[in-house]
């Protein structure tokens, strides 16, 4: 039996034509005499009706189990008036049997495919069976159309697809690695790539002008839930343009992608807004601007009361003090509140002041609800009203402290309270934001560290504060922000031997360890390297937002658990003596390291 169509195709154009379909019983129900069976295959189901005029036709149906791969033969019908399903592409119709093969039994499965309450355990365990549920079918075909859209586009504005090696070098340009022993030569070792940032940078100074790649990147850390160790990113990078050129170009390709994918529009041209403004107005540099809220600056303020809390933060050198106004969070109980101090620890806040606003005409104890009103003086709480515009009813929070831990945890709190509280608009919010520092302050290793990564360039003229303060340098960066999530980001590059040398002197490599491990960039920017720059996308991250769906394990077939392992595999696993002597390995026993 040769296959004419998929299952989930057939509808009412095939109406009285035969077909053979191929795929697996998704469901089979005996109804007094005449069994229907709901074959399934990566376009969806379709009824298949037996009755029992074809005697071993009927047999071969009664047969039929949960999994069975079957192919049928039959006649295009429609259904019966009011059996009419409308959910389904092919709910007008029916396929009448006239032969079933099956291709091959099924034990029975782990699980009901319709099962919706399965632990993520199961789930990738038996992955096999998982991919085979429906929304994971629909998942990564969609999957699939993203990547064919991102392609398309690259192709039509002239980029190259060109691989490159996963067999990298250790390098200091972030991540933790993950290292690969070679056999050949002993003690030494490959790394996996974290990107294949130096690789594209090179094939401009090869010529190749617009390069891209959809490709494997490798990170070695503690996972979260949004984190895999590989993953998946489109990597582009161009020649001779200018920062603004990349953008326009680049926002293009996400406005294509989210347009051919699930046929939304986006703004257009997509709102711009500096790293500094987006710290200051929303604590965060990937703000989600679906939520209507802002945070207001108290700092210069608060350098003039007594009350410790906010005082000592307003002298700090990297001090804030500021509020975020909850409209209408007077109603806020107990208990609302204890679940927010709560939810602020996570990002370092030893406590969450509010106020709640009674009534707003009086800015003191009459009207003012908190813990804290009686330790700040009437003027400066008349001010903290009028700058967060509050009104009858509303609730203030405060956050107090290093900037740091004030903005990650204000930051965090708005987008949370205001999804909680309704203040989020549905939609998507896209975002670029742009001129990052060069650098970030790294307190545990006591030394600077590169914001973006150590081959971003600075603002035109921002390398003269390299050395008097490396901190206020800006560097020609930029990330794309949609509701909330990075999905991309990426930099002019530097292309001038002399300013990388000073970009890594600045990070503390020394001459030696820049030859050592980034000899071969120095040497090949030597040759006329053009001007470029360019971006990455996190693809699983986009796809998951395409697919409605939290995790970017459900847009991803054989992704590891939060713990690194697959679990359909059974990897990391162990492996012989023979293998690890071959390698010139021993592995030693536990030195307290965590397992
Ligand atoms: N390689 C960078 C990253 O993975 C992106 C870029 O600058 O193009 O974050």
């Amino acid at each position: 039996m040769k296959r004419t169509d998929y299952c989930g195709r057939i509808d009412r154009r095939h109406l009285d034509q035969t077909v053979t379909l191929a795929g697996w019983v998704h469901r089979r129900r005996d109804h007094g005499g005449v069994i229907f069976i709901d074959l399934r295959d990566r376009e969806g189901l379709v009824q298949i009706v037996c009755d029992p005029d074809r005697a071993a036709t009927f047999a071969t149906a009664e047969s039929l189990r949960n999994e069975f791969c079957i192919a049928v033969t039959g006649r295009v019908r429609p259904r019966p008036a009011g059996t009419v399903n409308a959910d389904l592409r092919s709910g007008e119709i029916e396929v009448l049997a006239h032969e079933v093969e099956i291709l091959n039994p099924s034990a029975t499965p782990p699980f009901q495919l319709d099962d919706e309450n399965l632990s993520e355990t199961v789930r990738l365990t038996h992955r096999v069976i998982d991919l085979r549920r429906p929304q994971m079918q629909k998942n990564m075909l969609l999957r699939h159309r993203a990547a064919m859209s991102a392609r398309k586009y690259l192709d039509a504005h002239g980029f190259v697809d060109i691989e490159t090696p996963i067999l990298y070098k250790s390098t200091p340009e972030g991540a933790r690695e993950f290292l690969v022993p070679s056999r050949i030569h002993h003690g030494h070792f490959y790394a996996l790539p974290q990107s294949p940032q130096l690789f594209k940078q090179m094939l401009m100074m090869a010529g190749f002008d617009r390069y891209y790649q959809i490709v494997k990147c490798f990170r070695d850390e503690d996972l979260r839930a949004d984190r895999q160790p590989e993953f998946t990113q489109i990597d582009v990078e161009t020649s001779f343009l200018t920062e603004l050129e990349i953008r326009d170009l680049m926002e293009g390709l996400v406005r294509t992608m989210f347009k051919e994918t699930i046929d939304v529009d986006f703004v257009d041209p997509f709102p711009i807004m500096t790293y500094a403004d987006a710290m200051r107005d929303y604590g965060s540099d990937k703000p989600d601007l679906r939520v209507d809220l802002k945070l207001t600056e108290l700092t210069d303020l608060m350098k003039t009361v007594d009350f410790k809390v906010f005082r000592g933060a307003a002298d700090m050198a990297q001090g804030r003090v500021a509020a975020l106004r909850l409209p209408g969070g007077g109603t806020l109980t107990r208990k609302e509140i204890d679940d927010y101090t709560t939810f602020v620890a996570i990002y370092g806040a030893k406590g969450l002041a509010y106020i709640k606003v009674n009534d707003a005409a009086k800015p003191n104890e009459d009207g003012l609800q908190s813990p804290i009103v009686k330790f700040l003086p009437e003027a400066v709480l008349r001010a903290i009203l009028e700058r967060t515009s509050a009104a009858s009813g509303d609730l203030i929070f405060f956050g107090a402290g290093p900037e740091k831990v004030v903005n990650d945890a204000l930051g965090a709190l708005r987008a949370k309270a205001g999804h909680d509280r309704g203040f989020a608009k549905p939609g998507w919010k896209p975002l670029w934001v742009v001129d990052f520092p060069m650098f970030e302050y790294d307190a545990e290793r006591k030394s600077w560290a590169a914001r973006h990564h150590p081959f971003t360039a600075p603002k035109d003229g921002h390398e003269a504060l390299f050395e008097s303060d490396p901190g206020a340098a800006i560097a020609k960066a930029y990330d794309v922000v949609l509701n909330g999530w990075e999905i991309g980001g990426g930099s002019v590059r530097i292309h001038k031997p002399a300013v990388q040398q000073k970009v890594f002197a600045s990070l503390g490599i020394s001459a030696e360890e820049q030859r050592a491990k980034f000899g071969f960039l120095l040497d090949a920017l030597q040759y006329g390297a053009p001007p470029h720059g360019g971006i990455a996308f996190g693809f699983d991250r986009m796809t998951a937002m395409m697919a409605g769906v939290e995790q970017i394990r459900d847009v991803i077939a054989f992704p590891k658990t939060q713990r690194g392992q697959d679990l359909l595999i059974d990897t990391p696993s162990a492996v012989t003596e023979q293998q690890l002597r071959d390698l010139h390995i021993r592995v030693r026993a536990t030195d307290g390291a965590k397992t």
